[in-house]
């Protein structure tokens, strides 16, 4: 399984491809998860990051290109793997298409998750996320079981920054620039399998499924 999730932020691609990757045991490949561990761990690769995570816009393509390339050699990469926030940009897309060609591999489906604007904004304003197991939590539908506190392990949530307003409405402008594109150019390629991303997340994840199973890579 070599599976693109696609879609603008706050569209619930990464609770997605979390349960995904637990049901069929393969891991999800989360860029931005990489990129706020190495600024939570004040790393060379997080001092760079950090101002662009915080206003909203890209991390350059040859730092996020080149985090992506180690870590496909990871021992758990060959069974397969989740794309979830990568590529961003076509200049992403060439790189990775290019990479998996010197192995003799190619991505199988990408999976472009839709919902509306209105709809995104509320969903990013209700985030709170666990900074120890990124464990991804909603106020409006799907709180933890005790406020503030994390369901697995306990830590406190927190809301991440790029969740503020004024970050929520760059990061859609950003979207719809940089990313959007990338919607055509694996339609082109007869990867893309469009996902209504509306509902709960349960009822999402079996669109899910379904698309996987039709595309015959589950
Ligand atoms: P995410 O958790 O996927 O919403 O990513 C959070 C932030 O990390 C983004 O707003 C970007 O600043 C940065 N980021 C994550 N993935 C990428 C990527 N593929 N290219 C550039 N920046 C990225």
């Amino acid at each position: 399984m070599r599976l693109i999730f696609l879609g603008p932020p706050g569209v619930g691609k990464g609770t997605q491809a979390q349960r995904l990757s637990e049901t069929y045991k393969v891991p999800k490949i989360s860029t931005g998860d990489i990129l706020r561990e190495a600024v939570h761990k004040n790393t060379s690769l997080g001092v760079k990051a950090k101002s662009f995570i915080d206003a909203g816009m890209l991390v350059p393509d040859d730092v996020v290109i080149e985090i992506v390339r180690e870590r496909l050699k990871e021992p758990d990469c060959p069974k397969g793997y989740i794309m979830d926030g990568f590529p961003r940009t076509i200049e992403q897309a060439e790189a990775l298409g290019k990479m998996l060609r010197e192995t003799g591999s190619v991505i199988q489906q990408v999976l472009n998750f839709q919902l509306s604007d209105e709809e995104l904004v509320r969903r990013l304003s209700g985030r709170r996320s666990c900074p120890h197991c990124q464990t991804v939590y909603n106020l409006a539908f799907n709180p933890p079981k005790q406020e503030g506190v994390c369901d697995q392990c306990k830590s406190p949530l927190v809301q991440r920054s790029d969740d503020e307003p004024r970050t929520i409405l760059k990061r859609l402008e950003v979207y719809q620039r940089q990313t959007r594109p990338l919607i055509s150019y694996y339609e082109g390629q007869k990867l893309l399998t469009n996902i209504n991303a509306a509902g709960s997340v349960e009822d999402v994840f079996k669109r899910v499924i379904s698309a996987v199973q039709k595309g015959k890579i589950g």
